[in-house]
This record gives C-alpha cells, structure tokens and sequence, in this order.
C-alpha cells in the first residue's frame, strides 16, 4: 500500500509517500512559509531536490500541491490518486485518550481538539492538515499517530506531579512526554539490531536533537520519560531550558519586571543551549566556538551533557538495570564526542564505547565494545516509517 505521511506544522508541512510493502520513500518533501508567501520542495527517490516558490496562502493549498507533485506525468511517483492506500498524519498530543493511533473519524477528532490546550502551538495545525487532506481525499482512510500515545504504558507513579490532586482529576495536568513515536521506533530496532527479546529488553532511548527527550523503556512499554505536561520539561534543548526549579518563574517575572508570558517565552525560546552559549542553539556552532575557546560555549556543552548522564542514570534505577543506551535525533546521530563524554559516566556499570566504532555520523550501528555489559548504539530515528506502519496497519484491520 502506498502511505502519504504528513507532519504539518502552522506555517509548514512534511511529507512523503511510503510504499508499506518494501518501506521506500517514494517521494519526500516540504511546504514552508504557509500563509506568508510558500516554498515548495519536492524529492523522488533518487533524484534531485526540486524547490519552487509556490504562493500558498493555506494548508490546503499546500496538500493540493503536494496531491499535484506526486501524480506529475513526468516527476510525479503515482499514475493516480487512486493509489494512495491511505494518510498517516503526525498528532502532537492525544491527552489521555489515545493510547495509541486511531483512525480518523468525526467523533475522534472531538477528543483530538479538546487536547489542544495542552498543545496550543502543534495540535491545531495538525488538525488543519488532517482537514484539509480530508477534503482533498475524502475517500481514503485517515490515521492520527501521536506523539504521547507511546508514553500512555507510564505507572502512575511516573506521570503524577506532586501538586493537589484535584489538578490532575480536574485539568487533566500530568506528565505525557513526547517523541513517543521516535522512542517507539528507536527502541523496537534497538532489540532488532541487538537480537534482544523485546519484551523482556531494557533500552534506554536518547532523542537528542534541538528538542531533545529521553525514554526508558522497559519490555517494550515507556516507563518513564524526560518531557512533561509540555515539551519545555527535562533536558537542556536547542532553545528551551528544560527542568528548572518553578521557583525561577516567580523570581525571574519580578527582577526582571515580567508577566507569565514574558517569562515562558524566555524557557521556551530564549534558554537552552542557546541562551547558555549567547551565540547559537545549533551544536555545530557551540562546537566550533568551544574549538575557539569560547568558554560560554563549553559551559552550554557541558551542562548539556551533565543533564543528559542525570536523566540516564535516573532511568536505570528506575528500571532496575539496563541492556542497551541507544542514540538518536541530529545531535545524538551525528556528534560522537558527545556521546562519548555522556558515556563516560557509565564506566561503572560496564558500559565500554568503542571509539573507533564511535566515530560515526547518521548510520545505523553498534559503538560499544563487544566485551561492553551495556551495549550502546546510533540508530537514526524513522518518525515517518513508524507512521506509515501504524496506518497500515489501522486500515487493513
Ligand atoms: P533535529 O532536531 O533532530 O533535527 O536535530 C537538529 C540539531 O542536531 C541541530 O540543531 C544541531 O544542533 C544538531 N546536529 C546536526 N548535525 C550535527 C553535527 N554534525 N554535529 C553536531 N550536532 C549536529
């Protein structure tokens, strides 16, 4: 079956077509500056990136392009729409109510939109992508695929926040986290790769890119993870602080003459690796100035790394042990020397990165040593191909 994949952002849409029986990528692509003016990008497997100033003025717009591109006479991938089996599309948050995906149907989409206060920037524009593919395909099966589902399997004592109770009944406020669906992914190729018992394996997953979360994953269930209520919890990120004292709000707000919203918007966007190093949220830059001997730089790596040890040192506890550490996301895919300094920390456990091994970028492998008690490897996430499974496999139930 062939499967569009969407990941619609509010200014943006990521796509590509997945043929599910042999897991190509037919065709991928991007729809940037919706609403603004609109670039188009369009790639068929094995050829050239093709980008195209395109006005998009809507999501709709954008699918119809994308619908257009892939059944172009000379550089489409498919004679007719008709052979589009079915549309997965990327769902930040599905609250409580989504265990896991489901396909798309008037009554869900109630459950899906009540879950947008807790994700006001990603669940309504991944609604307008699910509404405008709806209209442009209204024949072909839909699926939600959410980002929190895969954490659902957490205990109670994991994803309870130690407030009153009654927030929780309430508000529904509670620990959800997020990637669960590179977390999923990573984790089950882990065992693969490993040739470990998934349910019986504890895999400890590092998504380590501008957002960045971490997973432990004990039988093939998320027990614990990093993010939180929002994706603003846990490790130090791109730009967002993570895990800080709630007491910072209340000092911050009044040394600095801020309210609530001036306050979140300096976690959110002002802090992180960024606001550490003043220069850069991206770690090639903070690489390069620690090379020049830029101290702020190091600091910024440093307190990165130091987070990254505490969360993975947490998890272990947690699960009473650990059979693999897996790498994952553009930092963690591709920056050996931070992979390094974070294992380093877990000599005691016989944990041995080899760093030959170690020096590689965005492949898939095994860099711990053969006699290491702990195997460590880099498996570059597939968000996209866990999608297209999950909507295969929801259609042809
Ligand atoms: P992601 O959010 O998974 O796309 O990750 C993006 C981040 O990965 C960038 O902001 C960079 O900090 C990081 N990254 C990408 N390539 C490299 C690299 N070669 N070395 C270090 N960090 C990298």
């Amino acid at each position: 079956m062939k499967i569009l994949v969407i990941n619609c952002g509010s200014s943006s849409l990521k796509y590509q077509l997945i043929d599910s029986d042999t897991e190509a990528v037919l065709a991928k692509g991007l729809c940037e500056r919706i609403g603004i003016d609109g670039m188009f990008t369009y790639q068929k497997a094995g050829c050239d990136k093709k980008v195209s100033q395109i006005d998009q003025p809507d999501h709709k717009k954008s699918v119809s392009l994308v619908l257009e591109a892939l059944t172009d006479p000379e550089n489409g991938v498919v004679k007719d729409l008709s052979e589009i089996g079915a549309v997965g599309h990327r769902v930040v948050h599905g609250g409580e109510a989504f265990e896991e995906s489901a396909i798309i149907t008037d009554e869900m989409m109630k459950a899906v939109e009540a879950c947008n206060d807790l994700a006001p920037l990603h669940n309504p524009a991944n609604i307008i992508g699910i509404n405008a593919c709806k209209e442009l395909m209204p024949n072909v099966p839909q699926v939600a695929v959410f980002d929190t589902a895969f954490h659902q399997t957490m205990p109670k004592e994991a994803f309870i926040y130690g407030i009153p109770y009654e927030y929780y009944t309430k508000y529904k406020i509670r620990k959800y986290g997020f990637h669960g669906t590179s977390h999923a992914y990573v984790s089950q190729r882990t065992a693969e790769i490993l040739g470990l018992d998934y349910k019986k394996a504890k895999i400890i997953v590092c998504h380590l890119g501008n957002g960045a979360s971490i997973c432990a994953v004990d039988g093939g269930k998320s027990v614990e993870t990093s993010m939180g209520l929002t994706p603003l919890m846990g490790l130090i990120m791109g730009t967002r602080s993570g895990e800080i004292d709630p007491g910072v709000m209340e000092y911050l707000a009044k040394k600095e003459n801020l309210d609530l919203e001036g306050v979140m918007n300096i976690l959110n966007k002002r802090s992180g690796v960024l606001g550490l190093s003043g220069l850069s949220s991206d770690f090639r830059d903070i690489d390069s100035a620690i090379e020049d001997g830029n101290e702020q730089a190091k600091v910024a790596k440093d307190a990165f790394v130091h987070r990254v040890v505490n969360y993975i040192g947490a998890y272990i506890a947690v699960m009473n042990g650990v059979d693999a550490i897996a790498f994952t996301a553009g930092v963690g895919e591709n920056d050996p020397d931070m992979r390094k300094d974070v294992m380093e920390h877990f000599a005691y456990i016989g944990a041995k990165v080899d760093e030959e091994l170690n020096k590689c970028r965005g492949v898939e492998r095994v860099i711990s040593t053969d006699d290491s008690a702990v195997k460590v490897l880099v498996v570059p996430t597939n968000e996209e191909l866990m999608i297209a499974r999950d909507t295969e496999r929801l259609v042809l139930k």
